[in-house]
């Protein structure tokens, strides 16, 4: 791993940035974010369909809406690793299951966003993690312009990797407000993502056993 004062994109596409680390500012990614340009392209869409951008309720719009960009993209300058860093030594070697951790991503094909729950659970071998990291490691990577198929995939990956673990699997349920709200408009469905490394893709009774721990929410 790289310095983490150096930014770098290393060869899965995390990126290493410091700054974006230190939580205790609330503006740490308006360093980062062009918000001037985010405001000046919003402008451009409200006048684009026909509103006045300068009329009173529109004038702060511009302004809110790259704040919130920056908000809801603020994972592109995080390393979700680093919440992964400190383990613990631990003989446990059954599963870890994390449940109903309510996350909210912009669909990468229209920037509307999704929104659902994640089912992560992981097999340990030897090393646990902190389990408020997992939901942090969900909502760094949720926080990009995303697709929930990636999503899962990009979740178990990590895990699996970072903690060196037996097994890991993540399941992903998320309602596309591309799909409820416009095209086909489909209110009230939603998408189910899934993901099974390790133990999880070999051993059928411990794939078995996660969908059953987590179905009380799927169904
Ligand atoms: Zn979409």
């Amino acid at each position: 791993m790289s310095k983490p004062s150096e930014k770098s994109k290393s060869a899965n596409g995390f990126e290493h940035m410091a700054s974006a680390h230190d939580e205790s500012s609330p503006d740490r990614f308006h360093s980062v974010v062009d918000l001037d340009r985010i405001r000046a392209a919003v402008r451009e869409i409200l006048a684009a369909v026909g509103e006045n951008p300068d009329r009173e309720g529109l004038l702060e719009t511009p302004d809110r809406v790259a704040r919130m960009y920056a908000e809801m993209l603020s994972g592109l300058h995080v390393d979700p690793r680093h919440y992964l860093e400190k383990t613990f030594t631990q003989t446990y070697d059954e599963m870890v299951l994390v449940r109903d951790i309510d996350f909210a991503s912009m669909c990468e094909h229209h920037l509307l966003p999704f929104t659902g729950k994640v089912h992560v659970a992981y097999i340990p071998l030897g090393q646990v993690v902190g389990l408020s990291k997992i939901p942090r490691v969900v909502e760094t990577l949720a926080r990009r312009p995303q697709l929930q198929e990636r999503l899962t995939q990009q979740i178990a990956e990590l895990l699996m990797t970072t903690l060196q673990a037996k097994g890991v699997a993540v399941v992903i349920e998320g309602s596309h407000s591309c799909m409820t709200i416009r095209g086909v408009r489909k209110p009230g469905s939603s998408m189910v993502t899934s993901a099974m490394l390790g133990t999880f893709r070999d051993n059928h009774a411990t794939r078995t056993e996660f969908l059953s721990l987590i179905r009380k929410s799927v169904d």
